[in-house]
């Protein structure tokens, strides 16, 4: 069994797991999270692939110390500052827009970061331990229940995470208010355990964020996307074209002598979780280049391959 009873002793061990990439399932006070250092994309991935979730969707990073927000994010308003005087720690998360230091793998590519201190005591331990943001979704597998309770996680995900920390039942059990900033206006993007009544009473009047057509029951609605500009398509011959700027993500290899533009190798020993920590930057540095074309090759659906093929897929399908 690798379920310990939150003290002094065991959150130090979990911090060094966090440290060393592996990963820890905490309670908090909404749900039990399962955790990874925020700041590396390698342990970021095994995230997703423990939870075995066919998709990857951003992640929120926890913290400890009100200083890190400054860090992961870069925004001017007063308003902010109020929120998270007032309501810091405790289930508000904020959506601001990233610094370079935020993995793309934890923002699932987007510009923007979400940020939350949670309000137990076991979680700030661990995060400060640790001495980086923890990035962690509930802890359970895809499209099963949040967990309540360590016993939640340890049925679930007990041979899949390298450790979980018993702090008791959570109090709130319900997630996090998601709130963005965007232009100056803040956007009510998931109602959670702090109600937008109290959030308007220290800054005034918020708009409810505009559903994702592609998503109308997500939970947490993404009203401002990151959409690449460069048209992108899968692997074939039939595109190679000299008179184009073409970049180019394989998975394992590039066996073409094709002058690419730029090509790169999503992880050359073919590990699916170093492709899936590479593929949001990849693309990032892609889209950089002004190039005509972004041609990606497949890979096989298995494990992280889903979440990876599901994330393609929606890319190429914006240039249809
Ligand atoms: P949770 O389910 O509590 O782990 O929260 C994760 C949710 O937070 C995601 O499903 C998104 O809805 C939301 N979220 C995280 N990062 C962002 C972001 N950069 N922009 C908008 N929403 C985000
Ligand atoms: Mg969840």
């Amino acid at each position: 069994m690798n379920t310990y009873k939150a003290n002094n002793e065991s959150i130090l061990r979990a911090s060094e797991i966090i440290k060393s990439g592996g990963l820890v399932a905490f309670p908090t006070e909404t749900v039990y999270g399962l955790g990874a250092d925020g700041l590396n994309p390698i342990a970021v991935a095994k995230i997703f692939e423990a939870k075995k979730r066919p998709a990857f969707n951003p992640l929120i990073l926890h913290i400890a110390d009100k200083s890190w927000l400054k860090k992961l994010s870069s925004f001017e308003n007063e308003k902010v500052e109020q929120l998270i005087n007032k309501f810091w720690p405790g289930p508000l998360t904020l959506v601001l827009p990233k610094t370079e230091l935020v993995p793309d793998i934890v923002t699932s590519g987007n510009p923007t970061v979400a940020v939350r201190m949670p309000n137990h005591p076991v979680a700030l331990q661990l995060i400060e331990m640790s001495g980086r943001p923890i990035a962690a979704p509930s802890a359970n597998k895809f499209g099963h229940l949040s967990p309540t309770e360590a016993a939640h996680v340890a049925k679930y995900l007990g041979d899949k995470v390298d450790m979980i920390l018993d702090g008791g039942k959570c109090s709130v059990g319900v997630e996090s208010t998601i709130v963005q900033l965007h232009n100056d206006e803040f956007y009510l993007l998931r109602h959670g355990g702090l109600s937008k009544e109290d959030i308007e009473k220290v800054i005034g009047e918020i708009k409810i964020g505009v559903a994702d057509e592609n998503k109308p029951n997500s939970p947490g609605q993404l009203p401002f996307h990151y959409s690449p500009h460069t048209p992108l398509k899968f692997f074939n011959e039939k595109f190679l074209d000299e008179d184009k700027k073409i970049g180019v993500l394989f998975f394992k290899e590039n066996k073409y002598k094709f002058p690419f533009a730029d090509a790169r190798v999503l992880s050359a020993s073919g590990n699916l979780r170093e492709a899936a920590a590479n593929l949001f930057s990849f693309l990032h540095d892609l889209e950089k280049q002004n190039l005509d074309l972004i041609l990606v090759e497949t890979i096989e659906e298995k494990g992280l391959g889903q979440a990876i093929m599901d994330r393609l897929r929606k890319a190429t399908k914006q240039h249809e």
